[in-house]
Formats: C-alpha cells, structure tokens, sequence
C-alpha cells in the first residue's frame, strides 16, 4: 500500500518534472452476490477490496488536463472543456470522463482549472475487480477536494457511472462506482440500485475464521462491446415484454406465470435476474442472522445461475468454483460482469492452501492459462492518503 503511495508521486514527479499536491485512492472490489442486477434496478452486496488505485494530483493554471499511469505507456493531454468522447480514447477516457462526468452533475468545468494526474495501481485491470470504477472514483474524490465542488458520495458515484457508460462507452450500472465510492471496512454495501441508497453490512470473515480467496482465471473479457450488452438488452426487452419498468418489479411467481410471453432465452436472462434479487434479500438477512459461514449456498445458486441462465460464465469459472467447493470452501461464484474475469471462494483459513493446490492442479491438468489467487479483506472505500 504505502510503496503504491509513493510509486504515485515519483511516477508524477518523473512524469511531470515537479511534486503532486496530494494523493488520493480508490479500491477494486469484488461483488459478494447480485450480478447484473444492478442496471435492472435491483439489489447488490459488493465490497471493496484491499487493492487500490492511487492518484497523484496537482491542479495547473491553465484550463489543460494531462493523465499518465504506471500501467500505460501513452500519457494524455486535453483540455479540460474539449474534452468529449470523440477526442479521448483508451484508457484516458477513464480519467478524463470523470472530469466531464462531473461537468454534467453539475460542475462549471470552463470556470474550473486543469490538472496533472498520475497513477499507480495493484488493481489487475480486466480481471472483474473493477480497476475501471477504482481509476474513476480515485479521481472523482480527488477533483471533488481540490476542485470545492463539495458534491457527496452518490453524486461522485453519478459523475462517475456517466463516464464509464457515456464516455468510455461501457453499459455497466452503479455497482461498481458506489463500492468504490462508499464501502466500509470490514463490511459488504447493500445497495438498492433503483434509488441508489446503500447501507453496509458486517461481514465479519475473521471471527469466523473465514477468507474471500480471489481466483483470477486471466481470461480477459471486453465489456464495452459483446455480451454484456447483450445481455442488458434481454433484460430490457423482458421488462418491456412483462409490462414493468425494471426487471426489479417483477416477482419469480409473476414470471413463471408470464412464461409464454417470453423466448425461452430472455425468460432464462429475467430468471436469472429475477432470483438473483431474492438471493441478495436472503444473503443479507442471512450474514445478519447466522452469519458469514451460511451464506455459502447461496452464493453457489448465484454461480449456477450465471453459468445455465445468463450464460456468462466460461469453463475456467465453472472449474474454478467447482475445485474450491470440493476442496473446502462453504461457497464460491463467478464475480463481476462475466465472460472471464475472477471468481471467489468463501473458504475457512484453515482450507485456503488446501483450495489453492486443487485449483492449481485442476488448471494445469485441463491445460488452461494458470490462475492467480490472493486473499482479499473488506476495505475502505474512496479516500485522500497524503
Ligand atoms: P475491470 O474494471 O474489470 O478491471 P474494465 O474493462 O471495466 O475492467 O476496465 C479496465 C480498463 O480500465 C483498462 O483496460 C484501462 O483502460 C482502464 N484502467 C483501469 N485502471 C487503470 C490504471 N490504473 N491505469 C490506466 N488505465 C486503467
Ligand atoms: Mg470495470
């Protein structure tokens, strides 16, 4: 973490020849359960992970924007009021979206100042951790601070979600932002995704001696274009079809009963949904009952639901959960928008090197790219370091 901090400000000092005013970070996160049921304005339970983005910032006197990162070779200038998805492309588009997302929630952008920004991260990008609402929400909190705009955590999140889905072009929901934005340490975030109000919920891992192992199956996906919108847009045709706003209004008895009014796949994407709301009810009400160790079926009902249902999982996923289910974990799903990515694996501590084997083992017998694990804590959201 601290060599992160400092591997921003030289990365900024080298880059741009002097010292950055202040540094801010952002985590990664993993979703606990609830995918893709935030665009159909459902319910979630994310939380941020103990891998971060830092921005080193300083603001300029002129109207000019320069990002540069420890992970991109090509740095970035325009200026702050050009700024527009036409002009910036690849990565830059993260950043400089968020400064014209926050433009749009509200900011006078012509009367505000340029900045430099540099960043360092541990965050692997494209690995379903969300390195993309890291990026975002480490600058947002930083141009929120050094800008005075004094907007609060769900206008970030706003500014934020408008650059991923209107600039960079991504169709993704608030999921990812609001983890980032406002988790808690130690906690998951309950979000409701049709007004955005979020509450955490204690996780307590370690006093039940329990660990979220991260395995990263490498298998990179593409969210901007392909399945992801694909998907989003059966489920926008399901709500249109059901005669509802969001697929979040419909119950799964109200579904099994409107069955022949749906192609056999968009009923299967809204069943996916649609339980998959209930399941996030049940996994909350569950962690505060009974805590951390009975969530485990829920969480693999989620997987199997991903993997027949929406049918965005890939073989190395379904042999990742599988191997850590049968080596000792309580429960274990895919995580993230899907197509590859990363799933976790609730797993007693005890197990952890025990699950870590079997998967390796697993991979390399079906000849499958070797997977990366690590540990991951609920961590702190959005916040200035230095
Ligand atoms: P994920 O959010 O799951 O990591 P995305 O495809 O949503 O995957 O976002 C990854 C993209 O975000 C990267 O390809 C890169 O363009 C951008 N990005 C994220 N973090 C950084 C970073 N620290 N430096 C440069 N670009 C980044
Ligand atoms: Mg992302």
């Amino acid at each position: 973490m601290t060599d992160l901090l400092s591997e921003a400000r030289t990365g900024f000092e080298e880059r741009f020849g002097y010292a950055p005013g202040g540094i801010w970070s952002a985590p990664g996160r993993v979703n606990l359960i609830g995918e893709h049921t935030d665009y159909n304005e459902g319910f979630v339970l994310p939380f941020a992970i103990d891998r971060r983005t830092f921005a080193a910032l300083a603001l300029r006197d002129d109207g000019l924007v320069r990002v540069a990162s420890s992970l991109e070779d090509e740095a970035v200038e325009v200026g702050l009021t050009d700024a527009s998805p036409a002009v910036v492309k690849g990565w830059a588009a993260y950043p400089v979206g968020v400064a014209w997302g926050l433009g749009k929630v509200g900011a006078d952008l012509a009367g505000l100042p340029g900045f430099d920004v540099y960043f360092a991260s541990d965050v692997p990008l494209g690995a379903g951790l969300s390195s993309s609402a890291a990026i975002e929400s480490a600058l947002a909190i930083a141009l929120n601070e050094v800008w005075r705009l004094g907007f609060d955590g769900a206008r970030l999140v706003e500014a934020a979600h408008l650059a991923e889905n209107d600039f960079v072009g991504a169709p993704t929901g608030i999921l990812d932002q609001s983890a980032s934005l406002l988790s808690r340490e130690g906690a998951a975030l309950f979000i409701d995704c049709r007004d955005g109000s979020s509450e955490p919920v204690d996780l307590a891992l370690e006093a039940s001696d329990l660990a979220i192992l991260v395995i990263d199956t490498k298998v990179k996906h593409e969210h901007v274009s392909g399945g992801y919108a694909a998907r989003r847009a059966s489920c926008e045709l399901a709500a249109r079809e059901l005669g509802v706003a969001a697929l979040r209004d419909v119950t799964i008895e109200q579904l099994l009963e409107a069955r022949d009014r749906l192609d056999d796949e968009t009923f299967r994407r809204a069943r996916h949904i649609v339980t998959e709301d209930q399941r996030v009810l049940d996994t909350v009400e569950t962690l505060r009952t009974d805590g951390p160790t009975a969530i485990g079926d829920l969480m693999f009902a989620s997987h199997r639901s991903m993997r027949d249902d929406f049918e965005i999982s890939t073989p190395e996923l379904d042999l990742a959960v599988e191997i850590a289910l049968n080596y000792g974990a309580l429960g274990a799903r895919m995580t993230g928008g899907g197509f590859g990515g990363s799933a976790i694996a609730l797993t007693p501590v005890s197990m952890l090197t025990q699950v870590q084997v079997a998967v390796d083992s697993a991979f390399s017998e079906h000849g499958y790219t070797m997977p990366e694990m690590f540990v991951v804590r609920p961590s702190q959201g959005a916040r200035r370091d230095k």
